[in-house]
């Protein structure tokens, strides 16, 4: 099986019963959210989406904490759950530089572009070309950065044949 990329969705939860306010940031997606989930009130922030770079999930959480800290005077933590075999597992509580750290390891370990280096969505795209079999082992974030390698591939070629 392909690796492949998790999306990590941003929330905002108040805790039964105890009214603990957290920002939880879930991996696998929205559909893993705690269920104690807020309506966005911070959505330009990130509030409500799903990313696909820890990192930028992180920096959004502490954002929003921030801003929620702000507004209501209470205290707010940041949550980060691990998804184990697409199953919600574990939801720990972070310091800011713990989350940033935490989300710097995961980040090491995405699956990124060979063309450009972002993480892909999911597990990518793979494409096939008769014109440059050598990016058959590859994998892209897009159909732009595809047909750039299979560009660079021909053109390498066509180059080396002219000498
Ligand atoms: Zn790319």
């Amino acid at each position: 099986m392909r690796k492949k990329n998790q999306t990590y969705y941003v929330s905002r939860q108040i805790a039964w019963p105890d009214g603990a306010r957290r920002v939880e940031i879930v991996a696998g997606g929205r559909e893993h959210a705690s269920p104690g989930e807020l309506s966005p009130a911070y959505r330009s922030a990130g509030e409500g989406q799903e990313f696909t770079c820890p990192v930028e999930a992180a920096e959004a959480a502490i954002v929003i904490a921030r801003l929620w800290r702000g507004d209501d005077r209470r205290k707010v933590a940041i949550t980060m759950g691990a998804s184990l075999g697409g199953m919600f597992a574990v939801d720990e509580v972070y310091s800011v530089p713990e989350l940033r750290k935490h989300a710097a390891d995961l980040a090491s370990r995405l699956v990124r572009c060979d063309q450009c280096g972002e993480p892909v969505k999911g597990e990518g795209e793979s494409w096939f070309s008769d014109d440059a079999p050598e990016i058959e082992d590859m994998t892209f974030c897009s159909a732009r950065c595809a047909r750039k390698a299979i560009d660079f591939y021909v053109r390498d070629r066509a180059e080396s044949e002219e000498v």
